[in-house]
Protein backbone atom coordinates (compact mmCIF):
# COMPACT_ATOMS: atom_id res chain seq x y z
CA UNK A 1 0.00 0.00 0.00
CA UNK A 2 1.28 3.70 -0.72
CA UNK A 3 1.99 6.12 2.46
CA UNK A 4 -0.36 7.65 3.58
CA UNK A 5 0.99 11.09 4.54
CA UNK A 6 -0.90 14.46 5.97
CA UNK A 7 1.35 17.37 5.87
CA UNK A 8 1.51 20.77 7.28
CA UNK A 9 3.05 24.02 5.79
CA UNK A 10 3.44 26.79 8.07
CA UNK A 11 4.71 28.40 5.58
CA UNK A 12 5.80 32.47 7.32
CA UNK A 13 3.74 32.29 10.27
CA UNK A 14 3.67 31.83 14.22
CA UNK A 15 6.66 32.94 16.25
CA UNK A 16 9.12 30.43 18.33
CA UNK A 17 6.67 29.67 21.65
CA UNK A 18 3.45 29.19 19.22
CA UNK A 19 5.39 27.12 17.00
CA UNK A 20 6.73 25.24 19.96
CA UNK A 21 3.27 25.13 21.49
CA UNK A 22 1.48 24.15 18.02
CA UNK A 23 4.17 20.81 17.56
CA UNK A 24 3.51 20.22 21.24
CA UNK A 25 -0.18 19.75 21.01
CA UNK A 26 -0.46 18.09 17.45
CA UNK A 27 1.83 15.30 19.74
CA UNK A 28 -0.33 14.49 22.33
CA UNK A 29 -3.31 14.71 20.28
CA UNK A 30 -2.43 12.00 17.87
CA UNK A 31 -1.87 8.47 19.01
CA UNK A 32 0.44 6.47 18.94
CA UNK A 33 -0.59 3.87 16.62
CA UNK A 34 -2.10 5.87 13.36
CA UNK A 35 -1.55 4.65 10.35
CA UNK A 36 -0.82 7.81 8.03
CA UNK A 37 2.47 9.61 8.72
CA UNK A 38 3.02 13.31 9.84
CA UNK A 39 4.96 15.93 8.45
CA UNK A 40 5.30 19.50 9.94
CA UNK A 41 7.26 22.23 7.71
CA UNK A 42 7.71 24.59 10.30
CA UNK A 43 10.16 27.95 9.23
CA UNK A 44 13.86 27.31 8.82
CA UNK A 45 14.61 28.99 12.19
CA UNK A 46 12.09 26.74 14.61
CA UNK A 47 13.56 23.47 13.06
CA UNK A 48 15.97 22.41 15.05
CA UNK A 49 14.34 22.62 17.92
CA UNK A 50 10.99 21.09 16.36
CA UNK A 51 13.15 18.08 15.37
CA UNK A 52 14.39 17.29 19.14
CA UNK A 53 10.77 18.28 20.38
CA UNK A 54 9.27 14.86 18.35
CA UNK A 55 12.05 13.26 18.83
CA UNK A 56 10.90 9.25 19.43
CA UNK A 57 7.99 9.85 17.66
CA UNK A 58 7.72 7.47 14.67
CA UNK A 59 5.47 8.29 11.98
CA UNK A 60 5.95 12.09 12.49
CA UNK A 61 8.76 13.67 10.71
CA UNK A 62 9.36 16.95 10.13
CA UNK A 63 9.92 18.98 7.06
CA UNK A 64 11.89 22.37 5.37
CA UNK A 65 10.05 24.31 2.81
CA UNK A 66 12.57 24.94 0.73
CA UNK A 67 16.21 24.10 0.44
CA UNK A 68 18.96 25.38 -1.62
CA UNK A 69 20.08 24.77 -5.19
CA UNK A 70 23.52 24.53 -4.67
CA UNK A 71 25.98 22.41 -2.37
CA UNK A 72 27.48 24.90 -0.06
CA UNK A 73 29.36 28.52 -0.75
CA UNK A 74 28.83 31.72 -1.08
CA UNK A 75 25.25 32.56 -1.11
CA UNK A 76 23.89 34.80 1.43
CA UNK A 77 20.67 33.68 3.33
CA UNK A 78 20.15 30.02 1.81
CA UNK A 79 20.14 27.08 3.59
CA UNK A 80 21.49 23.65 2.03
CA UNK A 81 20.40 20.12 1.83
CA UNK A 82 23.12 19.28 3.89
CA UNK A 83 22.60 21.47 6.55
CA UNK A 84 19.06 19.81 6.84
CA UNK A 85 20.10 16.89 7.52
CA UNK A 86 22.73 17.63 9.93
CA UNK A 87 19.70 19.08 11.93
CA UNK A 88 17.72 16.22 11.94
CA UNK A 89 15.27 17.42 8.87
CA UNK A 90 14.04 14.33 6.76
CA UNK A 91 11.85 16.26 4.07
CA UNK A 92 11.63 19.41 1.92
CA UNK A 93 8.86 20.78 0.50
CA UNK A 94 10.16 21.53 -3.18
CA UNK A 95 8.52 23.90 -5.64
CA UNK A 96 5.42 25.22 -3.50
CA UNK A 97 3.64 27.93 -5.97
CA UNK A 98 4.75 30.72 -3.54
CA UNK A 99 7.70 30.05 -4.20
CA UNK A 100 7.69 29.37 -8.01
CA UNK A 101 5.67 32.71 -8.32
CA UNK A 102 7.87 35.17 -5.54
CA UNK A 103 11.04 33.54 -6.13
CA UNK A 104 10.86 32.77 -9.71
CA UNK A 105 11.27 28.94 -9.37
CA UNK A 106 11.72 27.41 -12.28
CA UNK A 107 11.53 23.72 -13.00
CA UNK A 108 14.91 23.88 -14.56
CA UNK A 109 15.56 25.39 -10.48
CA UNK A 110 13.34 23.11 -9.03
CA UNK A 111 15.49 20.09 -10.80
CA UNK A 112 18.52 21.22 -9.26
CA UNK A 113 16.91 21.19 -5.69
CA UNK A 114 15.16 17.74 -6.05
CA UNK A 115 19.09 16.39 -6.56
CA UNK A 116 20.17 18.32 -3.81
CA UNK A 117 17.81 17.16 -1.53
CA UNK A 118 18.20 13.18 -2.90
CA UNK A 119 22.33 13.58 -2.64
CA UNK A 120 21.49 14.00 1.29
CA UNK A 121 18.46 11.02 1.48
CA UNK A 122 16.11 13.70 2.32
CA UNK A 123 12.41 12.78 1.02
CA UNK A 124 11.50 15.57 -1.20
CA UNK A 125 7.56 16.51 -1.47
CA UNK A 126 7.40 17.94 -5.01
CA UNK A 127 4.40 20.63 -5.40
CA UNK A 128 3.12 20.97 -9.06
CA UNK A 129 -0.26 22.59 -9.91
CA UNK A 130 -1.69 25.19 -12.57
CA UNK A 131 -2.52 28.52 -12.45
CA UNK A 132 -6.25 29.92 -12.62
CA UNK A 133 -5.49 31.13 -15.81
CA UNK A 134 -4.46 27.87 -17.10
CA UNK A 135 -7.13 25.80 -16.11
CA UNK A 136 -9.57 27.96 -17.80
CA UNK A 137 -7.35 27.72 -21.08
CA UNK A 138 -7.67 24.15 -20.57
CA UNK A 139 -3.87 23.61 -20.60
CA UNK A 140 -3.90 22.10 -16.59
CA UNK A 141 -2.37 18.74 -17.94
CA UNK A 142 0.38 20.11 -20.53
CA UNK A 143 1.23 22.32 -17.38
CA UNK A 144 1.45 19.14 -14.66
CA UNK A 145 3.14 17.37 -17.52
CA UNK A 146 6.18 19.61 -18.39
CA UNK A 147 6.68 19.56 -14.65
CA UNK A 148 6.79 16.60 -14.10
CA UNK A 149 8.92 16.10 -16.94
CA UNK A 150 11.36 19.33 -16.46
CA UNK A 151 12.23 18.96 -12.91
CA UNK A 152 11.63 15.22 -11.92
CA UNK A 153 11.77 13.07 -15.18
CA UNK A 154 15.50 12.95 -14.97
CA UNK A 155 15.51 10.93 -11.82
CA UNK A 156 16.34 7.00 -12.11
CA UNK A 157 13.45 4.39 -10.47
CA UNK A 158 14.36 4.32 -7.27
CA UNK A 159 15.04 7.80 -6.46
CA UNK A 160 11.58 8.98 -7.81
CA UNK A 161 9.94 5.87 -5.82
CA UNK A 162 11.75 8.28 -3.15
CA UNK A 163 9.77 11.30 -3.52
CA UNK A 164 6.59 12.17 -3.03
CA UNK A 165 4.26 14.49 -5.24
CA UNK A 166 1.50 17.31 -3.82
CA UNK A 167 -1.10 18.28 -6.53
CA UNK A 168 -1.98 21.95 -5.93
CA UNK A 169 -3.72 23.90 -7.90
CA UNK A 170 -2.49 27.22 -7.69
CA UNK A 171 -5.75 28.81 -7.60
CA UNK A 172 -6.78 26.17 -4.76
CA UNK A 173 -4.10 27.40 -2.20
CA UNK A 174 -5.09 29.80 0.56
CA UNK A 175 -8.56 30.82 -1.23
CA UNK A 176 -11.28 28.60 0.91
CA UNK A 177 -11.88 27.07 -2.94
CA UNK A 178 -10.46 23.76 -2.83
CA UNK A 179 -10.53 21.88 -6.03
CA UNK A 180 -13.65 19.13 -7.04
CA UNK A 181 -13.46 15.76 -6.47
CA UNK A 182 -13.52 14.88 -9.66
CA UNK A 183 -10.82 17.47 -10.45
CA UNK A 184 -8.43 16.28 -7.70
CA UNK A 185 -9.34 12.26 -9.16
CA UNK A 186 -8.53 13.48 -12.91
CA UNK A 187 -5.17 15.52 -12.17
CA UNK A 188 -4.02 12.35 -9.44
CA UNK A 189 -4.85 9.93 -12.24
CA UNK A 190 -3.18 11.95 -15.01
CA UNK A 191 0.26 11.90 -12.97
CA UNK A 192 0.61 8.31 -11.88
CA UNK A 193 -0.35 7.59 -15.68
CA UNK A 194 2.62 9.81 -16.29
CA UNK A 195 5.18 8.42 -14.43
CA UNK A 196 4.01 4.62 -16.01
CA UNK A 197 4.58 6.49 -19.43
CA UNK A 198 8.12 7.52 -18.50
CA UNK A 199 9.07 4.64 -16.24
CA UNK A 200 8.97 0.63 -16.44
CA UNK A 201 7.32 -1.45 -13.85
CA UNK A 202 4.42 0.55 -13.17
CA UNK A 203 5.71 2.34 -10.35
CA UNK A 204 3.28 4.96 -10.39
CA UNK A 205 0.91 3.06 -8.76
CA UNK A 206 3.55 3.07 -6.07
CA UNK A 207 4.45 6.74 -5.10
CA UNK A 208 2.06 8.90 -2.65
CA UNK A 209 0.51 11.42 -4.46
CA UNK A 210 -0.86 13.94 -2.05
CA UNK A 211 -3.20 17.00 -2.61
CA UNK A 212 -2.99 21.46 -1.31
CA UNK A 213 -5.74 23.28 -1.92
CA UNK A 214 -7.57 25.06 0.88
CA UNK A 215 -7.98 21.38 2.46
CA UNK A 216 -10.39 21.77 5.56
CA UNK A 217 -12.19 19.44 8.23
CA UNK A 218 -14.90 19.98 5.63
CA UNK A 219 -13.68 18.57 2.98
CA UNK A 220 -11.01 16.49 3.88
CA UNK A 221 -12.98 12.94 4.24
CA UNK A 222 -14.38 13.80 0.53
CA UNK A 223 -11.35 14.12 -0.19
CA UNK A 224 -9.66 11.29 1.04
CA UNK A 225 -12.31 8.88 -0.81
CA UNK A 226 -10.45 9.46 -4.40
CA UNK A 227 -8.75 6.83 -4.81
CA UNK A 228 -5.47 8.25 -6.21
CA UNK A 229 -5.35 10.88 -3.17
CA UNK A 230 -2.83 9.43 -1.10
CA UNK A 231 -3.29 12.64 1.93
CA UNK A 232 -2.80 16.13 2.10
CA UNK A 233 -0.49 18.95 2.23
CA UNK A 234 -2.42 21.90 4.66
CA UNK A 235 -1.41 25.08 4.28
CA UNK A 236 -4.27 27.48 6.44
CA UNK A 237 -5.72 24.08 9.00
CA UNK A 238 -2.47 22.90 9.69
CA UNK A 239 -1.99 26.20 12.13
CA UNK A 240 -5.07 24.76 14.20
CA UNK A 241 -3.89 21.82 15.93
CA UNK A 242 -8.05 21.04 16.66
CA UNK A 243 -8.38 20.77 12.56
CA UNK A 244 -4.83 19.68 11.75
CA UNK A 245 -5.21 16.39 14.26
CA UNK A 246 -9.19 16.16 13.24
CA UNK A 247 -7.87 15.79 9.20
CA UNK A 248 -5.67 13.14 10.47
CA UNK A 249 -8.42 11.09 11.95
CA UNK A 250 -10.42 11.22 8.95
CA UNK A 251 -7.25 9.48 7.21
CA UNK A 252 -7.29 7.52 9.48
CA UNK A 253 -10.88 6.20 9.86
CA UNK A 254 -11.08 5.77 6.09
CA UNK A 255 -7.36 3.52 6.15
CA UNK A 256 -9.02 1.45 8.66
CA UNK A 257 -12.36 1.24 6.98
CA UNK A 258 -10.08 0.28 3.68
CA UNK A 259 -8.63 -2.71 5.65
CA UNK A 260 -11.93 -4.54 6.77
C1 LIG B 1 -0.27 25.08 0.84
O1 LIG B 1 0.32 26.02 1.34
O2 LIG B 1 0.39 24.21 0.27
C2 LIG B 1 -1.71 25.02 0.92
C3 LIG B 1 -2.31 24.04 0.31
O3 LIG B 1 -2.34 26.02 1.64
P1 LIG B 1 -3.90 26.04 2.06
O4 LIG B 1 -4.22 24.71 2.69
O5 LIG B 1 -4.01 27.18 3.01
O6 LIG B 1 -4.69 26.24 0.80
Amino acid sequence: MRKKIIAGNWKMNLNYAEALSLVDTIVDQMEDDGLAEVVLAPPFIYLRDIVSRVQGSTRLSIAAQNCSQFKNGAHTGEVSSSMLSSVGVECVIVGHSERRAEQNESNEILKLKIDRILEQFLIPVFCCGETAEERKNGSHSEIINRQLEQSLFHLNEAQLLSCVIAYEPVWAIGTGKNASIDQIQEMHSLIRKQINHHYKNNIGENISIIYGGSVSVSNAEEIFSAPDVDGALIGGASLKAADFTLILKMMEKMLSSRMV
